[in-house]
């Protein structure tokens, strides 16, 4: 049996650092998935990243991130000075040039929207303001933490709901542009409510796309609507780069546990997302702190974990990859089973009752693995959710659901191309398995099925040797 890595690992590609060899290197190091942040891409530019991927690999699975309804600064032509104890004005949308004790931000109802009391975050979090008045056309914010202002840096104003439209200009064109090109995810950034995942939806309805929605929580109402936004994403991402400006970074961890909990119940796919290997931007050794966040994560149960500038522009980004396979590794066999988290199955719901004795059965019987053929990919991230010890391999009849099982927890997956008949897909499944070293003849599986050809949904789980398996397919074959 082999040693396998069961958490999966999302990594950021820029355009300047996107060569097939580093590509490669990457994911001989562990990488399953690859990020692109459109905040600091074009279409062009992108594409180069996707071209390279896919010629290294078709089963790596591509996740465009979006930038989504945010505030930054504007008009900003030099960086703009301000100090701790100075009060300066912010005015929104307006066409007037930041400086001089103003300061300018692309949202043109900031003033109506933002109380009086709110803490203003530039940067990131680096700069922080209170808001102490408002005029008639411009807010009065009292300095706390002073630095240099740039153009286009972020504006965070924790707690307070904004009005902002779901989707920019800019996310419309990249949803289309990787609509256009069979692109895998969109993660959609700041998710509030369904009506922020419904705008993405709308956009791959209109241009006939399957790509699945993943979630970016990082604010108070997207954690407060977490269940509406599970109703309508594929899977979510904790984005705590922000979410821990926008809320309190101590409620952080918390947060994290509650949000991966709500993902395995659901059944759908979790990644845990920024610093999580921050130090090794520059550094060749991660701190203890961090391996030791990137082990919270995975003994909180997630699906995936996730590196950004790490490996975006970072100075060791195979290490860093290979760090997180190593820990990942390392902390699932150390996993203790009774804290998993229980997944609730719904009356008579056929596919979780058999997901569930499989990883039942493989807990308690010697089984080297878990098998099953899917359509949609439902059955094995139904699997998934119990993250059980064995892999589960997957046998898909398409490479978009490959790819998407790129997410899931110990899901290996590949494609396989049978004709209708059930013992044939088995069979089929068995020898292609047995022929890439996943499992060998002697080894006894769990199979995860269904009688009535592909489509027909899962009606069955057998546990035999496969040769057993494979044997006894043939002899129904003769008959
Ligand atoms: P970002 O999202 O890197 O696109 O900001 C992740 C986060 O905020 O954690
Ligand atoms: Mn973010």
């Amino acid at each position: 049996m082999k040693n396998i890595k069961h958490t999966k690992i999302v990594a950021t590609i820029s355009d300047k650092n996107c060569s097939t060899e580093f590509l490669s290197k990457l994911m001989e190091a562990g990488m399953n998935v690859v990020r692109i942040n459109t905040a600091h891409q074009t279409t062009e530019s992108a594409m180069e990243i996707i071209r390279n991927i896919r010629s290294v690999s078709d089963s790596i699975a591509i996740l465009v991130d979006t930038k989504g309804p945010e505030i930054r600064t504007k008009n900003i032509t030099e960086p703009i000075q301000i100090s701790k104890g100075e009060t300066i004005r912010i005015k929104g949308g307006v066409d007037e040039p930041s400086g001089n004790q103003l300061l300018v931000v692309d949202y043109l109802h900031f003033v109506r929207d933002i109380p009086v009391g709110s803490a203003i975050l530039i940067d990131d979090g680096e700069l922080e303001l209170t808001i102490t008045g408002r005029e008639e056309d411009a807010l009065l914010a009292l300095v706390s933490n002073g630095g240099w202002i740039k153009n286009r840096k972020s504006i965070n104003v924790p707690g307070v709901s904004l009005h902002l439209p779901s989707l920019t200009e800019k996310d419309k064109q990249f949803i289309r542009w990787a609509a256009a090109n069979d692109l895998d995810f969109i993660a959609h950034s700041f998710v509030r409510n369904k009506e922020d995942v419904q705008a993405v939806q709308e956009i791959l309805d209109e241009e006939g796309s399957k790509i699945k929605i993943i979630a970016k929580i990082e604010n108070t109402d997207g954690v407060k609507n977490i269940e509406e936004i599970l109703d309508h994403a594929y899977g979510i991402m904790v984005a705590r780069g922000d979410l821990g400006i926008e809320i309190a970074a101590e409620k952080i961890p918390a947060i994290q546990r509650k949000l991966i909990r709500k993902c395995v119940e659901r059944k759908k796919p979790v990644i845990i997302a920024t610093q999580m290997l921050h130090s090794m931007i520059s550094n060749p050794r991660p701190t203890r702190a961090e391996v030791s966040d990137v082990a919270i994560a995975i003994f909180d149960r997630t699906d995936a974990i996730m590196l950004s500038g790490e490996t975006a522009y970072g100075q060791y980004p195979v290490e860093a990859v290979q760090i997180m396979s190593r820990v990942a590794m390392e902390v699932e066999s150390s996993k203790d089973k009774r804290n998993d988290l229980p997944v609730p199955r719904l009356e008579n719901e056929v596919s979780a009752f058999l997901a569930e004795a499989a990883v039942m059965s493989a807990n308690e019987l010697k089984v080297s693995a878990i098998i099953t053929d899917t359509l949609t990919g439902k059955i094995a991230r139904y699997i998934s959710a119990f993250r059980g010890p064995r892999t589960v391999y997957a046998k898909c009849h398409n490479g978009r659901v490959k790819r998407e099982l790129a997410l899931s927890y110990g899901v290996i997956a590949s494609e396989i191309v049978v004709k209708k008949n059930k013992h044939k897909l088995v069979e089929t499944s068995l020898i292609d398995l047995v022929n890439r070293g996943c499992i060998s003849e002697e080894d006894t599986v769990v199979y995860v099925g269904g009688n009535f050809g592909v489509g027909g949904g899962t009606s069955f789980i057998e546990i035999a040797s496969v040769s057993q398996m494979m044997h006894q397919k043939k002899k129904k074959e003769e008959r």
